[in-house]
């Protein structure tokens, strides 16, 4: 039986990297300058670099389940998300952060229908999560609801991060609240002066931060 992933991994080499080496030797050669911390639920269907329209060496990458950012001041040790966002704002300079959800979550779901017992890693990243759970039965509409209220919910513990804290405030850093809809193929902005969501089709930025003025961001 052929080898589907090896096959795979020849046909890049063979076939797409010659179109776009020169970009990445360039990308070696001066080395990474993304601007972009993208931080997105680990779904298959969320494809950050479909719906931003970028490229190799512009989103700097963060996938976990549920989008979520864990405590700055709880997470010293192995904490995967907590380093990248570190390494992003005081190595990479990053000048703006993206939390993105998305529709039919099943990280989000599992904050109403649990997960196996045997997931104890699962179970306790789930309570990242657990401040957007709503006090009603999970329906599709409590679902989206729960999706974005966690997006939410990780940009206002980004700003517990010393770092990203001091940036914001002195206006050299955004940070985006999105939920992308995965049927639609809209990502929906987190519009600080509403406190709701914005289809990107009627927005006028790309989302604001709980805690930047709208009026102060470029985006
Ligand atoms: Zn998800």
């Amino acid at each position: 039986m052929p080898d589907e992933m090896l096959q795979r991994l020849q046909r890049f080499h063979d076939h797409t990297f010659p179109g776009v080496q020169e970009t990445f030797e360039t990308l070696v050669k001066d080395g990474q300058h993304p601007t972009i911390l993208f931080i997105g639920c680990s779904d298959s269907r969320l494809v950050p670099y479909l719906l931003t329209g970028t490229g190799p060496g512009e989103l700097f990458l963060v996938r976990n389940v549920g989008a979520f950012v864990p405590p700055h001041d709880m997470s010293a040790g192995f904490h995967g998300t907590a380093a990248a966002i570190e390494f992003a704002v005081l190595n990479l300079k990053v000048t703006r952060i993206v939390v993105c959800g998305h529709s039919h979550c099943g990280g989000i779901r599992a904050l109403y229908e649990g997960a196996p017992p045997q997931a104890t890693n699962l179970i306790a990243w789930l309570e990242l999560g657990h401040e957007a759970v709503l006090p009603v039965q999970l329906s599709p509409e409590a679902l989206r609801r729960t999706e974005q209220r966690a997006v939410v919910l990780q940009l206002e513990r980004l700003m517990g991060y010393p770092m990203v804290r001091e940036r914001v405030e002195a206006g050299a850093m955004t940070l985006h609240g999105w939920h992308y809809v995965i049927e639609d193929g809209e990502v929906h902005v987190f519009d600080v002066r509403s406190g709701g969501f914005v289809a990107a089709s009627l927005a006028e930025h790309s989302g604001t931060g709980p805690y930047l003025l709208y009026d102060d961001g470029d985006g």
